[in-house]
């Protein structure tokens, strides 16, 4: 059994909008934690309600944020089964926040731990979707039941739920991840959708989760597509951090692009031997990569860190109900390509040429789709195409995070041509 206890941070609440300008210079959003345990010079945490008057004066001197990592992680097989006193910790009367079919999942093993510390629990579910009437109810749900901390079980849609619910009501949370597929046990970011579950808005959060469980045993039964598309989701950190970070020279920065780097390599590494033996090393690794080494890029790298195409296009796609059956990191995953064709294509760029190339061999490796076919979308009519690229191309859209402007048009052009013929040495042929 693997067991690590990482006290990193612990408190210090941020604004949702320290991005500004501050003396004049745009700062680097990389949360309040770290900075106020290190530029308060505090030996202690920070309460949460004296963690505002903390970010208003920081930002009167100066000082830069730093939302890193949750306050502690347990990871290991069956950890979750040992995490009793750290989430009893938190609170006696937690709001269990997931989808229904999780909740049911995770009730056996949160039942020994309810009764052993004697926790008064109410269970919500977050469906239809993590949207602003869901999350109206649950506030309602939280307020009934006088929750003092939020447990949030699931993947990134019940996760960011929980996350934001917790943030609303200012109360701790506990993110349980049930699947490799994204880094939302660990960020301080959570995605709004609507009705129709297309995407609307992030909101950056008061710091990450105060606990992160990572039980390989509960992740181990989720379908092994769930950890495919989190891989996908995860090696975006490195196309989209390289162009986003731009030439910044800020130490934190370059660190968390060359972590980026990293993780990416790991995956090229470890992913196929991951998916045929769950019960390897490599498997364990790769979970790490997809779960917690993202999170800590996004953490460190914070704004200059941000998506760009890959993650646009997956928002625009989202607006094609579709498209809905396809997985968080699996649209991104597509969109990974679709922003190395646009550098390719408006660029000139050769580099991303075989960026894409070495991306198409890996894909067909792993299954991640390399097409709009692949993600069940050969049927999809020209205006849903263009519905979908105007969306990405949106004036907010992180797809202007490009060194080069996009139009729609150019967008489109790219997502019907992720598989373009590639040179190779015996003439050009179409990669397998
Ligand atoms: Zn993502």
């Amino acid at each position: 059994m693997i067991q690590d206890n990482i006290n990193f941070l612990t408190d210090g609440l941020a604004s949702e909008n320290l991005t500004k300008l501050v003396s004049g210079k745009y700062v680097d959003f990389v949360g309040a934690s770290l900075v106020s345990r290190i530029f308060m010079k505090s030996k202690k945490p920070l309460s949460m309600k004296h963690s505002q008057r903390a970010i208003n004066h920081q930002q009167t001197i100066n000082y830069v944020p730093l939302f890193i990592a949750p306050a502690q992680v347990l990871r290991g097989e069956n950890i979750l089964s040992q995490s009793g006193v750290a989430i009893a910790a938190l609170g006696k009367r937690p709001l269990v926040v997931g989808g229904n079919h999780t909740l049911e999942m995770i009730q056996p093993h949160l039942k020994p731990i309810i009764q052993e510390y004697k926790l008064e629990t109410a269970r919500a579910s977050y469906l239809p979707d993590c949207t602003e009437s869901s999350l109206m109810k649950l506030r309602e749900t939280a307020t009934t039941h006088k929750a003092d901390f939020i447990i949030g079980v699931g993947g990134g849609k019940a996760l960011d739920t929980a996350k934001l619910l917790a943030h609303q009501c200012q109360i701790p949370v506990v993110t349980i991840a049930t699947s490799g597929a994204t880094c939302a046990a660990w960020t301080a970011l959570s995605n709004i959708y609507s009705e129709t579950s297309a995407f609307q808005y992030d909101v950056t959060l008061a710091r990450c989760p105060d606990l992160l469980i990572l039980d390989y045993s509960l992740i181990r039964t989720a379908p092994q597509r769930t950890l495919v598309a989190g891989i996908g989701d995860a090696i975006a950190k490195w196309y989209e951090a390289s162009v986003s970070s731009g030439n910044s020279n800020a130490t934190l920065t370059i660190a968390a692009v060359q972590q980026a780097r990293i993780l990416r390599d790991i995956l090229f590494q470890k992913s196929s031997a991951a998916l045929e033996n769950d019960q390897g090393d490599d498997w364990r690794e790769v979970i790490d990569a997809t779960v917690l080494l993202a999170g800590v890029i996004g953490g460190i790298g914070g704004a200059n860190c941000r998506t760009v195409a890959a993650h646009a296009v997956h928002n625009g796609l989202t607006h094609i109900q579709s498209a809905h059956h396809a997985l968080h990191g699996e649209k991104v995953a597509y969109g990974i390509l679709v922003q190395l064709r646009l550098e390719e294509m408006i660029q000139g760029n050769q580099l991303a040429v075989s960026a894409r190339k070495q991306l198409l061999e890996f894909y067909t490796d792993i299954g991640l789709p390399k097409t709009l076919e692949d993600l069940g979308l050969e049927h999809i009519s020209l205006s849903q195409l263009r519905q979908s690229a105007e969306v990405a191309c949106q004036p907010n859209s992180d797809i202007h995070r490009l060194p080069f402007s996009v139009s729609p048009e150019q967008l489109m052009a790219a997502m019907v041509s992720t598989k373009e013929l590639v040179e190779s040495p015996v003439g050009r042929e179409t990669p397998a």
